[in-house]
């Protein structure tokens, strides 16, 4: 049986959620970003890094993925430095929760948060030139990958979604994964965002083939008209309750190899609660692995 582990939002009650996984017999998760101090500055400050420690160590939890905040190419050069400790922070708290994996968004410039993210980043990348910008992420990139590579962690890029042009599939992410060429470096398929952006998420696994890979499962409809926003289309919901192919997606990550945990990031029904919506996951899972077998056995 594969491993399943479920991401938890470092903003909820994490040690209340830690235990409702336990209940259900999944002794593995993963800690969702950290929001920027910009983000959000209504609502509750960042949890300290400290308090998730303790609960984690308290019930001898595993985490295999933590979200990390991303930030890789500053608009002023001045402002590189501070970018680069910034991602090294965030390998830190990776390390500190023991997590192999980090997450990051591909191609995330430095800069404030912003409503509109993904446009947000669309244009920045646009003024400065993708080449300018490119040659200045995988330089980073590679000196992350260096400081991960000591601290047991992998850097692992995740693509985003419409209207950011410039990250929303595995393809785009292939080319800077062999230009860095760094052994700490892969993917993060988030099941949802490709879906989302029009891809067949099991096509994009298959690309990511003999790269480190990681992944976010959810599920949704794929992208909603008028305007294909990731924002309107990204619904995290459980497993079986959108429109993925799920047995083809379980098919891909084995022709890819893929050993690690099925890691789902915060999938969900309207009216559901955590626990319920872990619970439907597990038995949705179970039966898209045997459909799978199914599949497979037919050739
Ligand atoms: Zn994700």
């Amino acid at each position: 049986m594969t491993n399943l582990a479920f991401d938890i939002s470092p903003y909820s009650d994490v040690g209340a959620r830690m235990d409702e996984l336990l209940a259900l017999g999944i002794p593995s998760c993963g800690i969702g970003e950290l929001y920027p101090p910009e983000y959000y500055q209504s609502r509750a400050p960042n949890p300290p890094v400290e308090a998730i420690t303790r609960e984690i160590k308290k019930r001898n939890l595993k985490v295999v993925s933590v979200h990390g905040i991303g930030g890789f190419v500053a608009q002023d050069p001045a402002h590189q430095p501070e970018a680069i400790e910034k991602l090294k922070r965030q390998i830190d708290v990776a390390a500190e929760w023991m997590s192999p994996v980090v997450v990051f968004h591909f191609r995330q410039p430095a800069m404030p948060w912003e409503e509109v993210e993904m446009a947000a980043w669309t244009v920045k990348i646009g003024q400065m030139g993708i080449e300018k910008f490119d040659a200045i992420f995988h330089e980073t990139l590679a000196r992350i990958c260096d400081y991960a590579a000591t601290r047991g962690v992998t850097v692992h890029l995740e693509a985003m979604g419409h209207p950011f042009s410039y990250g929303h599939s595995v393809e785009q992410i292939i080319p800077t994964l062999k230009a860095v060429n760094h052994k700490n470096l892969g993917v993060c398929a988030d099941s949802g965002h490709l879906h989302c952006s029009g891809h067949d998420p099991a096509g994009q696994i298959r690309l990511a083939k003999g790269f480190p890979l990681a992944l976010h499962l959810n599920d949704n409809f794929g992208p909603v008209p008028p305007n294909y926003d990731i924002y309107d289309s990204d619904l995290h919901l459980v497993p079986g309750l959108g429109t993925i192919n799920w047995p083809r997606v379980i098919l891909a990550l084995r022709e890819v190899n893929y050993s690690g945990p099925m890691f789902f990031e915060g999938p969900h029904f309207p009216g559901g609660s955590f626990r319920e919506g872990v619970e439907l996951t597990i038995r949705n899972w179970r039966i898209f692995e045997s459909l799978a077998d199914k599949l497979a056995s037919r050739g």
